[in-house]
């Protein structure tokens, strides 16, 4: 069991934490804020100070809780140079075992391309989209994995020939706790959704029920250096 899988594990646990906490913990402080708000217009002069200290204290509280669900987004400041390539040779290897147990297989086709990232968070989102493709696959299943450079973007392909879904399935995909799974927490591609955004990409889902999956994923590509500015000496 490799620690990038137990990683994302473990994140996706944290994820449902912290979406359990900001489900519970919100709806009371918006109660309480809007009694607060009905004292507040008594005029009782004493304690309006208070008041409006203890409904900005709330606010802080649910903007805290917000942070915390958005720990996924990685910072722009760790953002290094990632070579698609090597992050999906990784992710390869580490889920080609889960793939076999389940009688499946994995066939990876990426060239070097450079995007700017964050490389665990990376692989989180990738492990979890893969996960999925080989939890939907059917016996003698096959997940492909293709990484192409366009023009300015940065393409991966995972397409499956698993269990795939309905029109209706598929919108509901990344909604927090969405699971089809005994055993699902439905907060996978929630979490995926939010690190590809943070790094400026794209995720698109296409599925045919009893067919399979086609995730579209991409980047801006760091491949292509910009020019320098000239300096301007007007
Ligand atoms: P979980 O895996 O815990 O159910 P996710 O957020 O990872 O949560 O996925 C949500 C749901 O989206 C899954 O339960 C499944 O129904 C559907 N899904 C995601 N990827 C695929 C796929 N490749 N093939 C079929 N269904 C998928
Ligand atoms: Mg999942």
């Amino acid at each position: 069991y490799s620690s990038e899988l137990q990683k994302s594990e473990q994140m996706e646990m944290v994820s449902h934490l912290a979406a359990s906490v900001a489900h519970e913990v919100k709806n009371p402080l918006q109660v309480t804020r809007g009694f607060l708000q009905l004292l507040g217009g008594r005029n009782v002069a004493s304690h309006k100070n208070y008041m409006g200290l203890a409904i900005q204290e709330l606010d802080r509280a649910a903007e805290i809780i917000d942070g915390f669900l958005d720990f996924a987004k990685p910072q722009t400041e760790d953002f290094k140079d990632l070579n698609i390539e090597d992050e999906l040779q990784q992710i390869t290897s580490i889920l080609t075992p889960l793939a076999q147990r389940k009688g499946g297989q994995i066939e990876l086709s990426a060239e070097p391309i450079f995007i700017k990232g964050n490389s665990t968070k990376l692989k989180q989102a990738l492990i979890n989209i893969v996960k999925n493709s080989i939890e939907a696959l059917p016996q003698d299943g096959k997940i492909e994995i293709f990484a192409k450079l366009f023009t300015d973007e940065a393409v991966i392909l995972v397409k499956d020939n698993g269990v795939g879904m309905t029109e209706s399935e598929l919108k509901r995909i990344g909604q927090p706790y969405y699971t089809s799974k005994e055993n699902g927490t439905g907060l996978g591609l929630m979490v995926t959704f939010q690190i590809i955004e943070a790094m400026g990409g794209g995720i698109e889902y296409t599925s045919q029920k009893g067919q399979g999956t086609l995730v579209s994923i991409r980047f801006p590509s760091a491949n292509v250096q910009k020019k320098p500015l000239m300096n301007q000496t007007s």
